[in-house]
């Protein structure tokens, strides 16, 4: 079993972000490349920032967390499987 390959596989890249300035919430697509830290609100047109200590946008605003914070979990899950 190959396991970068169903590790990708698990991976959400569709998430709800909520703006903190209009509360609306909107789809957006997450990449697993890198860290966004900043969005701009499709409805008011502001932008809004990672909150300080989150690791980026989608972990302060979005509905599930980014694939680099799901992969880390992932990773915390398969340890304590195979501890
Ligand atoms: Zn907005
Ligand atoms: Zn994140």
């Amino acid at each position: 079993m190959n396991l970068s390959t169903s590790r990708i596989q698990n991976l959400i890249l569709e998430t709800r972000i909520k703006c903190p300035h209009c509360q609306v919430e909107q789809r957006s697509t997450m990449t697993s490349m890198g860290r966004k830290m900043a969005h701009d609100c499709r409805f008011c047109n502001q932008t809004m920032y990672a909150k300080p200590g989150k690791c980026c946008v989608f972990c302060s605003y979005g509905s599930i967390k980014c694939p680099a914070s799901q992969e880390k979990e992932y990773a915390l899950e398969r340890a304590k499987v195979y501890s």
